[in-house]
């Protein structure tokens, strides 16, 4: 698509934008009236309008029929709360690819990682590392540190860090394929991000799980910044297990509810777990007999009792998403995103971290402004375009194709060059 920079291409892409009325489903904040250029959902998800009915409705029904709201469900609600994260699963499994039975919405991302780490991450003495990308998100490494410690192992022995490429600085599919073919007999397990918080960068993760399958080291994905953004396909990439948070492309709220992945072929597999009785078979589960029997599949994994108030903010929530379908939703990010780089690229104090090849990113761009940069931010701020900042010199952008508009974007190109314009 070849680019203009002026607000009438803007509005005229966003008049042919076939997803354009998915907006009207979000609230867009304000500030003195005036909608604000909202490009922070790598972080916070905007509110759909919808939420408010779905929490209401189970409100509602505690409202209504207290402990009996588990069995039974007043007239207007699809479904008593037991059995109430089966409603997610279609919507979750289109959305990363996989099938009903292998997903379950359950708790906070880094606790589901410590559930999967203690199923998948079992050491010998022959094969006890974990390969991972250097400078992945600090609770990532938190998690992965404790479950060394706890086998008795040291991390600086244990991890196998793959750093970033000296030429571009990005993190490259054939580091990673070759650490695993030189390492297989020493690895127990493959953890890391399917797209990095920090760079934007898109990870190969169809590539690197065949790798990890021809070498039989189980591979898991961190989906914080990948779910809802980038199409997965993760049953047939054959990963082994993985968790995200909705709070971010899902827009399920602060701190929703996450989610776990665990494919297929573990099902019958009976793996050790940290166990608790919303884990127990279903038909059982009240029996309340010593000994666990998982429910099957990613059910198994759950611990505790659901938060019903977030599933539904949740359910809500992805239904936007699966409605909009992850292919029309990728189509339209790549030409926002697209767009956002054509803005920026002419300011030479902006360096783009984010790879330039469409594949190997979703909506974010980093932006390193290693001159003013802070001040540039809050700039941006003070003028209504809502990005993030990274210490010690990154703003971080992502347009979302939900609620996005080109004309959010151009807005961004405007406000660059009034900084500039009085800075330079
Ligand atoms: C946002 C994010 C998290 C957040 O974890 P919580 O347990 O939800 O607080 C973890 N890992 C990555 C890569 C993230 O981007």
């Amino acid at each position: 698509m070849t680019y203009e920079h002026s607000l009438t291409f803007a509005q005229k892409l966003d008049q042919e934008d076939p997803l354009r009325h998915f907006r009207d489903r979000f609230h867009i904040p304000a500030r003195d009236n005036k909608p604000l250029t909202y490009l922070c959902g790598n972080s916070l998800g905007l509110q759909p309008k919808s939420v408010r009915a779905a929490l209401d409705q189970e409100l509602l029904t505690w409202q209504n029929l207290g402990v009996e709201g588990w069995f039974e469900q007043t007239e207007s609600a699809e479904q008593p709360w037991l059995g109430y994260h089966n409603t997610c699963k279609q919507a979750l499994g289109q959305i990363i690819g996989a099938e009903p039975s292998e997903v379950c919405p359950m708790n906070a991302l880094t606790v589901n990682l410590h559930l999967l780490l203690a199923s998948f991450y079992r050491p010998t003495e022959k094969k006890y590392k974990i390969l991972t990308i250097k400078g992945d998100f600090p609770s990532d490494q938190y998690a992965l540190e404790t479950h060394i410690k706890h086998h008795g192992l040291k991390p600086a022995d244990t991890l196998v860090e793959i750093a970033p490429h000296a030429d571009d600085s990005l993190i490259h599919t054939t580091d990673i394929q070759k650490a695993i073919a030189e390492q297989a007999d020493s690895l127990a397990l493959i953890w890391m991000s399917g797209l990095n918080y920090y760079t934007g960068q898109v990870y190969n993760m169809a590539a690197i799980a065949e790798t990890a399958q021809q070498h039989c080291i189980p591979v898991g994905f961190d989906l914080a910044h990948a779910i809802g953004n980038v199409p997965l396909r993760l049953h047939d990439w054959g990963v082994d297990f993985a968790t995200w948070c909705s709070y971010k492309y899902l827009n399920g709220g602060p701190g929703a509810v996450s989610g776990v992945f665990v494919h297929q072929k573990h099902h019958e597999q009976n793996l050790p777990r940290l166990a608790g009785w919303w884990g127990y078979r279903e038909d059982r589960r009240f029996d309340m007999t010593p000994g666990f029997l998982p429910a099957p599949g990613a059910d198994g994994w759950q611990v505790s009792t659901p938060n019903i108030l977030a599933l539904a903010a949740h359910r809500a929530a992805i239904a936007i998403t699966a409605e909009a379908g992850i292919v029309a939703l990728r189509r339209k990010s790549e030409q926002l995103t697209g767009y956002l780089e054509y803005i920026l690229t002419p300011f030479d104090e902006i360096q783009i971290l984010t790879p330039d090849d469409p594949n190997q990113r979703g909506c974010q761009l980093s932006l390193l402004v290693r001159k003013n940069g802070r001040t540039l931010f809050e700039f941006l701020t003070k003028q209504g375009i809502i990005g993030d900042w990274r210490e010690p010199d990154c703003i971080r952008l992502a347009p979302v194709p939900l609620y996005n508009t080109f004309e959010d974007v151009y807005r961004v190109g405007e406000t660059l060059e009034q900084f500039y314009r009085t800075t330079r």
